[in-house]
């Protein structure tokens, strides 16, 4: 492929150099300088220079990138201030403009007769992915795609809005995770009890979001001409390489085999523990001797990660260095900041921030270290020379953190005490087939829901229940009769923010324990696979890097059967 009409314009960060992250700006776009942006790109085509065009369109791009990520990081931080939410409401409403001035310019370029021409400047993955982009837009959708970054946006700011008390303690919904897995079981209850009560108080409001989301995406999957939001979902996912049918057959083999592991494992916890049954407040107690924690406080932590990153490998320990000294990291819980944690990147500079909520469980590690992965891969591949290759598909993005969450599975005693090293690994592991199994789930009721765009809120909680007693026949609430009744899907903020985007965690959860095998035998070999994946960045679609990292595709039969032998011998023969 040939890259040489595209000018680097990656600012270099020489060791001397710290960036900071409050040295980061954008200017702030208006409705005006988008459409003058657009009309340059235009004007350059019009003169036949494609490759002044797709230059001077992939710097607008980063610029614009750069400002709605810092608008969005801000808001995330601080969903009270003002000024961050004024600046949210402008990218909420500025986004689809920019999306329909690359859209248009994404059909020139595609109309392009020389399409060979075009798949040499950009490489035939992107041209894909932008084949796939122009069907997910028009014009006449504009304004439902405003209407559902708000909807968006009232999620996010209900959810942030939760004051909760438990024990003393007024906490978000964060802040309950560490009496949520609380070795008393009491606290549990209680914690459980808090959680659904928040929910069934907003639980109107939840469901009325949700509809109208549902609505308005089954309103635009039909203007644009496909038959439900299933196929719009799936191409918003720019998935090139996969559909439906085999998202189906990957949920079917999690049914299969991690289904019956997982619930042979808390049966067995059941009858060490005594219980008579094993209620939903119980399974977040994974070690019966209570869940391994970090040691000491965030500061703590941030310290005993730059040793075991510099330990794994002198790249990654100086980019955790660099993250750390710039201000990158932003990890403590806040009261007005929004829950969840994410990675995202500033194009214009090729640096990541982390956002997360530490509040001190062995949650923290997991996110720390997914986070990381993210960041990894986004500063691996910061020079590639579009801002299209800067970051894959979100299934193989998923690959970058979940792997390293394992990878550091030798160094983790780092993070928690030498002692608590092992037991953290089996609570992990357990946790990832937890994951593999909830994604199916999740995936599968949102495939209900799409299909079903005029069901009322009380049938899609009756859908979610009947689902969970298939991919969950373990689950008994117990007298949470609200979250009984098929409610627990309003707390994953996916199903509302970003549609289909939950079984990208189990297709990556396939190949990140595939990586998991591979270093018990080699982990010198896993960690150069790993970090060369990463440099691939967006380079190719999600079976083309899989492939090329030596990985099963999660869509061939058997895929899961390896890795789940593996985790089957490491928890029930305990051969961690
Ligand atoms: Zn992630």
């Amino acid at each position: 492929m040939n890259y040489a009409t595209n000018s680097k314009r990656i600012i270099p960060l020489s060791q001397s150099q710290t960036l900071h992250l409050a040295d980061i700006s954008a200017p702030t776009p208006t409705i005006e300088s988008l459409a003058a942006d657009r009309a340059t790109i235009e004007s350059l085509l019009d003169q036949g220079d494609r490759p002044a065009a797709l230059a001077a369109w992939d710097r607008q791009r980063r610029a614009y990138a750069t400002w709605s990520q810092l608008a969005f990081l801000r808001f995330q931080q601080d969903t009270e201030d003002q000024h961050a939410v004024a600046m949210r409401a402008l990218a909420d409403e500025l986004g689809p403009v920019a999306i329909g001035h690359d859209s248009a310019i994404k059909r020139r370029l595609l109309a392009d007769p020389d399409r060979a021409g075009l798949e040499a400047a950009m490489g035939a993955h992107i041209v894909r992915l932008w084949q796939a982009d122009i069907t997910t837009f028009n014009d006449r959708i504009a304004a439902r795609l405003e209407e559902e970054n708000r909807l968006a946006a009232a999620y996010t700011a209900l959810t942030s809005s939760a004051r909760l008390e438990i024990d003393g303690h007024i906490v978000n919904l964060s802040g309950l995770q560490p009496f949520s897995e609380h070795l008393d079981r009491a606290t549990r209850y209680r914690a459980a009890h808090v959680a659904s009560a928040f929910y069934e108080e907003n639980g109107a409001a939840l469901d009325d979001i949700f509809d109208q989301m549902v609505r308005v995406r089954t309103a635009m999957a039909r203007e644009l001409g496909y038959p439900s939001f299933t196929e719009l979902g799936y191409q918003r996912m720019r998935r090139t390489d996969y559909d439906a049918a085999d998202v189906a057959r990957y949920r079917d083999q999690i049914l299969a085999q991690v289904v019956p592991l997982l619930a042979r494992l808390l049966e067995a916890r059941r009858a060490d523990q005594g219980w008579d049954i094993l209620y939903v407040w119980d399974e977040p107690l994974m070690d019966p001797l209570g869940n391994p924690a970090p040691r000491g406080d965030h500061d703590q932590l941030v310290e005993a990660g730059q040793i075991m990153f510099d330990r794994m490998d002198p790249g990654m320990g100086a980019f955790f260095r660099r993250m750390n000294e710039g201000g990158f990291l932003d990890l403590k819980t806040r009261p007005t900041k929004a829950p969840g944690g994410f990675c995202e990147t500033f194009p214009t500079v090729g640096m990541p921030v982390i956002f997360a909520n530490f509040n001190g469980t062995h949650q923290d590690i997991g996110v720390f270290t997914h986070e990381m992965g993210h960041a990894l891969q986004f500063f691996a591949s910061r020079n590639l020379p579009w801002i299209d290759m800067l970051s894959p598909t979100i299934d193989a993005c998923e690959i970058h953190s979940m792997a390293l969450e394992m990878l550091t599975y030798p160094h983790i005693g780092l993070l928690l005490g030498q002692d608590m090293a092992q037991r953290f690994q089996r609570m992990h592991l357990e946790t990832c087939l937890h994951l593999l199994v909830g994604c199916a789930l999740g995936d599968h009721f949102q495939h209900e829901i799409y299909a079903n765009p005029d069901a009322s809120p009380a049938e899609r909680h009756a859908i979610y229940r009947a689902l969970e007693q298939r991919y969950m026949p373990w689950r008994n609430y117990g007298d949470l009769a609200y979250a009984a009744a098929g409610t627990t899907w309003q707390q994953v903020l996916h199903f509302y923010e970003v549609p289909f985007y939950y079984i990208d965690y189990a297709l990556a959860c396939c190949c990140a324990m595939q990586f998991w095998v591979k270093a018990k035998s080699d982990p010198q070999a896993a960690l150069a696979d790993y970090l060369a994946l990463c440099a691939r960045g967006g380079s190719a679609s999600f079976s083309d890097l899989v492939a090329s990292a030596g990985l099963v595709s999660p869509f061939s039969s058997g895929a899961l059967d390896a890795v789940v032998q593996q985790a089957a011998a490491a928890l029930e023969g305990n051969s961690i």
